[in-house]
């Protein structure tokens, strides 16, 4: 008898340890799936698969509603697809939860953030960002977009204090970058006729970068839209020792300037100069080609534009030039050969401005890059 009891409370404590383990494999499993759903959907997202990726996700939320990466990414697929309504409205649910960590605040701000910026809004991404940056102040992201935004709207000043603040010069590359929003804050000034601001900080753009071209030149466009003349002419002159390969930009500036300060033969003096300083600037020895033209010294004006098609075989101006000077001196194919090349060039090239960043070609120069938003990547 004691021998079948023994034997039944065996039994029966193996049958309360089965129920133990059952109970404890069974919740096991009731959580694996979920995480493994997840998982799932993760794959589905680095593979391209939106749609299976969405459809995971939202049964992951469905099971396990504390899990707010599940809802983060759903919002973002919603914003890959462009609803951005939907983006938002999912993630700015997300902000309503109790007992959010304050990365995982950061986390859904953020998003909120890139909803905003991909929707247009960018006055609201601005403030969702600024609201970030006072909870980490070290957040390269957010600064980095912050800036983007910034430089997006044209708020040149908030720009300014930001990157000054937040990055470290690169070999001087972020004190021209300073300088270029000083530039802009001025000609923003400049364009509401307010010409001593204006001037005031260009000169500041200056004291960031002393060869910054183009403070000298709307310095100058400054000091002459006042008609002061003379100090217009010094501004830009300035720009012809700092910077020679830019020179050229103000020839026309200065051409006309002296010729209204009675002082034209001033002009060949500053090409001469150039020339002497930088032999191969082929913008001065043209300058230079086209004065001895005017001046009628045509034999002058030929060797000279000869030189550059030696420097430059493609330059459109000299080959003009040429083509006129031949076609006086009655030397017929010389001037047709000309025109022959002349047109295979100009088959190939109509803009001569080159983006060294992303290639993109322009008929004007950009401080920054219209196209891939580089700063000083005109090579100028
Ligand atoms: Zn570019």
């Amino acid at each position: 008898m004691e021998h079948v009891l023994k034997w039944w409370i065996i039994a029966a404590a193996l049958v309360v340890l089965f129920f133990i383990i059952y109970w404890f494999s069974s919740r096991k499993k009731k959580a694996k799936p979920a995480e493994k759903i997840y998982v799932e959907g993760l794959r589905a997202l680095l593979s391209g698969e939106d749609r299976i990726a969405f459809q995971k996700f939202r049964s992951v939320a469905d099971l396990d509603t504390n899990n707010i990466d599940a809802y983060l990414k759903l919002g973002d697929i919603f914003r890959k697809k462009k609803r951005f309504d939907r983006a938002l409205q999912v993630h700015r649910q997300l902000l309503l939860r109790h007992s959010l960590s304050s990365e995982a605040k950061k986390e859904i701000k953020r998003a909120i953030a890139q909803d905003l910026i991909e929707s247009g809004d960018h006055h609201k991404a601005t403030l969702v960002l600024e609201e970030l940056l006072k909870m980490d102040e070290k957040d390269l992201g957010v600064t980095t977009k912050l800036l983007s935004e910034y430089e997006e709207q044209g708020d040149w000043e908030k720009a300014l204090s930001l990157r000054e603040k937040f990055f470290k010069d690169k070999k001087g590359k972020n004190r021209k970058i300073l300088a270029l929003y000083k530039v802009f804050l001025g000609k923003k000034l400049k364009s509401e006729g307010e010409f001593h601001k204006a001037r005031v900080i260009f000169k500041e753009a200056l004291r960031y970068d002393e060869a910054c071209v183009p403070a000298y030149i709307y310095l100058g466009d400054a000091y002459y839209e006042e008609k002061r003349v003379e100090e217009a002419v010094s501004s830009w002159r300035k720009l012809l020792e700092t910077s020679p390969q830019a020179a050229y930009l103000v020839f026309e500036k200065l051409e006309k300037a002296l010729f209204e300060l009675g002082n034209y033969g001033e002009i060949e003096k500053i090409y001469d100069q150039i020339l002497r300083d930088d032999p191969q600037n082929i913008q001065a020895l043209f300058a230079l080609a086209v004065l001895d033209e005017k001046r009628g010294r045509k034999a002058q004006a030929e060797q000279k534009h000869l030189q550059i098609l030696d420097q430059e075989p493609d330059s459109m101006p000299s080959k003009l030039s040429l083509i006129k000077l031949y076609q006086d001196k009655g030397e017929k194919e010389k001037a047709n050969q000309l025109v022959d090349s002349l047109f295979d060039d100009f088959l190939n090239q109509t803009e001569r401005f080159f983006c060294e960043k992303c290639g993109q070609s322009f008929s004007e120069p950009h401080w920054r890059c219209p196209f891939c938003k580089e700063w000083n990547s005109f090579g100028i």
